[in-house]
C-alpha cells in the first residue's frame, strides 16, 4: 500500500466514524477561556470530560459544573476533543502525547489562537490516524466565554465541523467556516491585530486630547457617538484603562503573540501592511517590559503613556503615566 492509499483509507475510516452523532466530549485546558467554555457543554452529551495540566482546576470544574475530571489518556477517548491553550506549541506537544491513544473518527477542535502552519501539520498528523483536526479560535473575551456567545472562526474539513458543531454551539454565538485548515487561525490573528491597531490609535488620540485639557471619558462619550468608535473605545478604554482597573483576563503576551502571527502571514504573502506591522511591534515592545502572563493586554497603555507623558485617566492634574 502506498502512503497515499494509507492516508485515504484512514480518511474514509474517519469519515465513517463521524457519520453518527457525538456522545462524548473532552475539554483540554481550563484557563481563563477554557474554564467557562467547558461549563456550557455539561448536559448536552452523555459524557463531558475535562482535563487540565494542573489537575486542581479540573476537579474544581467538576465540582462547580458537574463535568467529569479525567486524566489525559481518558480525555482522549471522547468523540470530540476541544483544546484551548496559550499557543500552538503547547497544542503540538499534546498531540504528540495523544497520538497513541486517539480513537479513529474523533475530531480535535482547537480553540487556541494558533498558527496556520501548525494547523496544517496537526490536520495531517491526525488524518494519518483516522482523526480530524479543525482550527476553531474564538473571539469575545472571557465575558463571551461566560455568556456562551463567542464568535468561532473555523478552518478545515466541513464534515468534521458538522460533526463537532453540537459541541461548538454550546459556547458560540456565531460559527463561521472561513476556509481550509489554518483559515480560522489566520482570521483570528488579523482580527486581534485590528483590535490592537484601534487600541493603540485611540491611546494616541486620547493622549493628544488630554494634552489639550480634555478628559478621556468626555472624549470617549463623543467618539462613541461618532465615526471614530470601535470596540476599544466602547469597552476596553472605559472599562479597563480610563478607570485604571486593568483586570487581567487576556494577557499582553498573548496579544503580542497574535499580532506576531498576523505579521508572519503578511510576510509570507509578501504584502505591505505598515500599520499592522508597526502596531505589532509596539505590542511586542510593551509585552517585553513585563514578565509573561503578568499584565492584561490593556496595560500596553503604560508603554504609550511613558512616550507621551500623558496618562489616560480623567485626572487632569495627573500626567506622567505608569499608574
Ligand atoms: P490562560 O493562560 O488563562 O490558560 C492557559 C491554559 O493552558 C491553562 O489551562 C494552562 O494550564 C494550560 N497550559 C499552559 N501550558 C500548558 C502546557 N504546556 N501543557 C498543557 N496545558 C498547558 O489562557 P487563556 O484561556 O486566556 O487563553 C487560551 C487561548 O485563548 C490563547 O490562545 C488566547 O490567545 C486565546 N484567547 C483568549 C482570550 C481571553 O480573553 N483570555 C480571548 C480569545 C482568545 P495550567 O492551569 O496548568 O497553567
Amino acid at each position: 500500500m502506498t502512503d497515499n492509499q494509507n492516508t485515504n483509507s484512514a480518511a474514509n475510516l474517519a469519515a465513517n466514524a463521524t457519520s453518527g452523532k457525538p456522545t462524548s466530549v473532552s475539554f483540554l485546558g481550563l484557563g481563563a477561556m477554557g474554564y467557562p467554555m467547558a461549563s456550557h457543554l455539561v448536559g448536552h452529551f452523555d459524557s463531558v470530560m475535562v482535563w487540565n495540566r494542573s489537575a486542581d482546576k479540573a476537579h474544581a470544574h467538576a465540582k462547580e459544573f458537574g463535568s467529569h475530571a479525567v486524566d489525559f489518556e481518558q480525555a482522549l477517548s471522547a468523540n470530540i476533543i476541544i483544546s484551548c491553550l496559550p499557543t500552538s506549541q503547547q497544542v503540538a506537544e499534546l498531540i504528540e502525547r495523544a497520538k497513541l491513544h486517539l480513537r479513529v473518527g474523533s475530531v480535535w477542535v482547537d480553540c487556541t489562537s494558533g498558527v496556520p502552519d501548525a494547523a496544517h501539520k496537526a490536520a495531517a498528523t491526525l488524518e494519518e490516524l483516522g482523526c480530524y483536526f479543525i482550527d476553531a479560535p474564538v473571539s469575545g473575551q472571557t465575558t463571551g466565554a461566560i455568556a456562551g456567545s463567542l464568535t468561532v472562526m473555523v478552518g478545515g474539513d466541513t464534515d468534521a465541523l458538522a460533526y463537532a458543531k453540537p459541541a461548538i454551539n454550546c459556547f458560540a454565538g456565531l460559527i463561521e467556516h472561513v476556509g481550509s485548515s489554518g483559515g480560522g487561525f489566520a482570521v483570528k490573528a488579523v482580527n486581534n491585530t485590528l483590535f490592537a491597531v484601534n487600541s493603540w490609535a485611540l491611546g494616541e488620540g486620547l493622549g493628544v486630547l488630554k494634552a489639550h485639557g480634555v478628559k478621556p471619558s468626555s472624549a470617549l462619550e463623543c467618539i462613541n457617538h461618532s465615526s471614530g468608535q470601535s470596540f476599544a473605545s466602547k469597552v476596553t478604554f472605559p472599562d479597563r484603562i480610563v478607570n485604571r482597573s486593568f483586570p487581567k483576563t487576556f494577557t499582553l503576551d498573548l496579544m503580542a503573540k497574535d499580532c506576531g502571527i498576523a505579521i508572519d502571514l503578511q510576510q509570507q504573502a509578501k504584502l505591505p501592511a505598515p500599520v499592522m506591522a508597526a502596531v505589532a511591534s509596539f505590542m511586542r515592545a510593551a509585552s517585553n517590559q513585563v514578565p509573561a502572563g503578568s499584565a492584561d493586554f490593556s496595560e500596553f497603555i503604560h508603554f504609550l503613556e511613558n512616550w507621551t507623558n500623558q496618562m489616560i485617566s480623567d485626572d487632569l492634574d495627573e500626567n506622567n503615566a505608569s499608574k
